[in-house]
């Protein structure tokens, strides 16, 4: 029925092109495009050994989505109806500018980052809005886990439970283990990026700014384990508080371990996590993309990695029969078992599931709307019953507050 272009064959694109093969009668051809097109071919390899049934058609290219005239010739050449674009935050709007230029939908997972500045904000692609809708085209920002479930989540918060959220906290906690010394699990680059970054949530319609890790508290993540988590900002937070303006106070936290924080401390005391180029025997070389050539890559932690994610929306404010209540909705994802089912870690998986729901319900016409949209503007029915069915189950906890003032 479909055809698409994912771009980007990193430990997300793995999971998106997996999901897409499972999904074969919505996805029937679907090109791999990316900067090594070997990793590419891998993924595509390892579709016809593990799923030798499906009907999707798979290919590959080459492409550098920084340049947008090599992306208008893909996209031209191969006339796909979406974009996945699951390369770098860096890459989303050559992408977005390609997809103007040749009539394709956009759908991505990370909003637009610059390269040489460490700034998480929407500004940059909402300011596409008015040139999606005068193209009659749609893109959909942010649609993995978190962005993408989380909003989701926040979303179902405001249809089925609360008349009024007034507090919102979200929280993520990766209670896996890799095995390595050190190591990120999505790309280290945006990863540390993230986490250096001061942290700020909103307050009152303020933007409050902390210190990197400055504030934290111990959290249980049912079913999972009582961790140690830490305020830092998230970009759903922006799009979250505009789309839901009863909202007071919203946060989003994170655990680290203290062997994880004592490695970015000394990383970051020695200069290493730097975006500032530092001149390397003639070369122009930023620390931190040296130090992503030195750490393991994200999909190889896949193999050995145990334990599990849980990431949920607590909402706390005015309930549906006017009382005030407390609600939490999350999912709970076992690394082994990603592992098994599509050869990657559970931080791929529930980044590359969603991306993959986004699509389907997009080529599929269930979520449409011409111009730039972030998820929680679309029914979230929907989109939670394909997790259900794709391998993300949602759960609920009613009354119980994870997330203390
Ligand atoms: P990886 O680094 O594993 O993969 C990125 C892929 O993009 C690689 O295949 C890389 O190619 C390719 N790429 C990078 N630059 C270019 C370029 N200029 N042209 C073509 N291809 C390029 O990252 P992940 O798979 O872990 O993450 C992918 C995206 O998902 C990121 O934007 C990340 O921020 C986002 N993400 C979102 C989450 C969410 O919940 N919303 C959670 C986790 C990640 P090469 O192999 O040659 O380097």
């Amino acid at each position: 029925m479909s055809k698409v272009i994912i771009i980007g064959a990193g430990g997300v694109g793995n999971v998106v092109a997996k999901k897409c093969a499972q999904n074969d009668s919505v996805f029937t051809e679907v090109l791999i495009a990316t900067r090594t097109v070997s990793k590419a071919d891998k993924i595509v390899a390892e579709i016809h050994q593990h799923l030798p049934d499906s009907k999707t058609q798979f290919s590959t290219a080459s492409v550098d989505a920084d340049n947008v005239p090599a992306l208008v010739e893909l996209f031209n050449a191969f006339k796909p109806e979406l974009v996945i674009n699951v390369a770098l935050p860096y890459q989303d709007l050559t992408i977005m500018d390609a997809c103007l230029e040749t009539g394709v939908h956009y759908l991505d997972t990370a909003n637009y980052e610059p390269l040489d500045v460490a700034k998480f904000e929407y500004s940059w692609q909402w300011a596409y809005r008015q040139r999606f809708e005068e193209a009659g085209l749609m893109a959909l920002l942010g649609c993995g886990f978190d962005p993408g479930a989380t909003n989701i989540f926040t979303a179902h918060h405001a249809k089925h439970h609360f008349s009024e959220i007034h507090y919102l906290d979200i929280i993520d906690c990766n209670n896996g283990d890799h095995g390595k010394a050190f190591a990120t699990n999505f790309n280290p680059e945006i990863n540390i990026r993230e986490i250096t970054a001061n942290g700020r949530y909103y307050e009152n319609g303020e933007w409050i700014e902390t210190k990197p890790l400055e504030i934290s508290q111990d959290i249980y993540y049912p079913k999972v384990a009582t961790r140690k988590s830490f305020v830092l900002y998230h970009e759903e937070l922006e799009s979250l508080v505009l789309n839901f303006p009863t909202i007071k106070r919203a946060r989003f936290w994170m655990t680290f371990g203290e062997n994880y924080i004592k490695h970015l401390n000394v990383l970051e005391g020695i200069g290493m996590t730097s975006i500032v180029p530092i001149d390397f025997r003639g070369l122009k070389v930023a620390p931190i993309e040296f130090l992503k050539a030195v750490l393991p890559a994200p999909e190889s932690l896949a193999e050995n990695y145990t334990g599990q994610t849980c990431i949920g929306v607590q909402a706390k404010g005015i309930g549906k029969d006017g009382q005030e209540k407390v609600h939490f909705v999350y999912n709970v994802c076992d690394h082994a078992e990603t592992y098994k089912e599509v050869q990657a870690q559970g931080v791929s998986y529930t980044t590359g599931v969603p991306a993959m729901i986004g699509a389907a319900l997009m080529l599929q016409g269930v979520w449409k709307k011409v111009g730039v949209h972030n998820v929680e503007e679309f029914d979230p029915d929907p989109f939670i019953a394909e997790m259900n069915k794709w391998g993300l189950k949602v759960d609920e906890l009613a009354g119980i507050e994870l997330v203390k003032a």
